[in-house]
């Protein structure tokens, strides 16, 4: 008898969800069929003019003219580490600012390529501080590499990504930026900022399936990277290897390309593009004006200060005496949504709610807060039914006259 195990007949069928976590957030049915679009070699003609529009797609989306832009194989950590391993060498400082969880791990990458990381601390809910970097540039003259995340997710803040790369620029350092929650959430001007290694990710607010990581690396970025007098220690990051594929003149064998993951991020980019990365960016903050109006009515405060939240991760203190699971459990078992929990230090103190890309909708917007107030109000917080939802109409309201 050969083993065999006993599967759920009829096969997995995911229930219905609103995805207003951290990422991944919801796809829409055209992206979805990309995805159920039939596979090619990933060398077919076809396939590589594919390829070409996709790199475009991507240039617009971060607003760059890089020839090295390009989708990662692997998710928005494997863009993080292709950055790191490529420009980081053994005994290279990195100064790396760390307000919140993703900054850790770029001290976790720099640690693990043999770098010296100079951590530049800030509160978690707060921005990264331009004059602690400078500070640090300061004292340690020799740093060749800055790191810091635009958009912090695991707290909501974001930082100053112009003022960081021209404090870098002005020691002689590369930056590495972390856009995986901003990318078509807030501007991302890549070119203007004049960043040199810029990664995100497919499903926060690009809201393509999780598993791919665009990237795109300055002429000064891949300058360094051919001049590597050492092999980076990862075979399948090593940009060096994986021009042959995603370069300007050859198509030749690195790995298999993720062909219909590929169509999709091309879908998703398109549905950007044919928006507008401008009324993406106002689409965003139009729904979380609403949900911090609805959010208001029940009491709820917002972690950031105004002037650094993101519109896409908002970030709020679970109201004194409630259970964190308990009211994340009834909204994703009686409404079918899903609410990011609190990271590391903010674990179990705050609620993330994502408003990413294809999840930004009104009706969204609306459900959530129809399901927050009932949720809350059956834990014993006090509020006017229905005020929520009627603070948000408001919210709409004023800014349709305010146009
Ligand atoms: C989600 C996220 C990542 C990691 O992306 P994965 O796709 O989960 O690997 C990195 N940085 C930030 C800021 C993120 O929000």
């Amino acid at each position: 008898m050969l083993m065999s195990p006993e599967i759920t007949p009829g096969g997995y069928t995911p229930p219905e969800r609103r995805l207003l976590g951290p990422g991944p957030s919801d796809i829409s049915t055209r992206v979805l069929q990309a995805l159920a679009k039939p596979t090619i070699g990933y060398l077919d003609p076809s396939f590589v003019g594919m390829m070409e529009e996709l790199k475009a797609l991507l240039r617009y989306s971060f607003q760059t003219r890089n020839a090295l832009t390009f989708p990662v194989s692997g998710p928005g950590s494997a863009g993080m580490e292709m950055c790191f391993v490529n420009l980081v060498n053994p005994g290279d400082k990195v100064i790396v600012c760390r307000n919140g969880v993703f900054g850790g791990r770029m001290v976790e990458n720099v640690e693990r390529c043999g770098g010296i990381p100079v951590i530049v601390d800030d509160v978690w809910g707060t921005p990264v501080d331009p004059q602690k970097v400078a500070d640090a540039f300061r004292q340690h003259p020799d740093a060749c590499v800055l790191a810091f995340v635009h958009a912090e997710t695991s707290t909501g803040a974001l930082s100053d990504a112009d003022t960081l790369c021209r404090i870098a620029r002005e020691h002689d350092a590369l930056t590495i930026v972390d856009t995986v929650t901003s990318l078509g959430g807030v501007p991302v001007l890549v070119d203007q900022w004049r960043a040199d290694a810029v990664y995100s990710g497919s499903q926060k607010c690009l809201s393509c399936t999780p598993g791919l990581s665009p990237i795109t690396f300055s002429e000064r970025a891949v300058d360094t990277v051919k001049g590597r007098n050492r092999k980076s220690q990862s075979w399948f990051l090593d940009l060096n290897l994986l021009l042959g594929y995603w370069g300007e003149t050859t198509r030749t064998y690195h790995h298999t390309a993720p062909t219909n993951s590929l169509y999709a991020l091309h879908e998703a980019l398109r549905v950007l593009q044919q928006e507008g990365l401008e009324n993406a960016w106002a689409r965003h903050r139009s729904n979380h004006l609403a949900l911090k109006a609805g959010l208001a009515e029940l009491g709820i405060e917002f972690v950031v200060a105004e002037d650094a939240r993101l519109p896409q991760v908002n970030s709020i203190h679970i109201p004194g005496g409630l259970d964190d699971k308990q009211v994340r459990g009834a909204l994703l078992q009686q409404h079918g949504i899903e609410i990011g929990a609190g990271l590391g230090a903010l674990a179990g103190k705050i609620w993330r709610i994502g408003l990413m890309g294809y999840s930004s909708r009104v009706e969204n917007v609306i459900a959530c807060l129809n399901a927050m107030e009932s949720v809350l109000m059956a834990q014993g917080v006090k509020a006017e039914p229905g005020s929520a939802v009627a603070a948000a109409y408001r919210a709409y309201a004023a800014q349709a006259t305010a146009r």
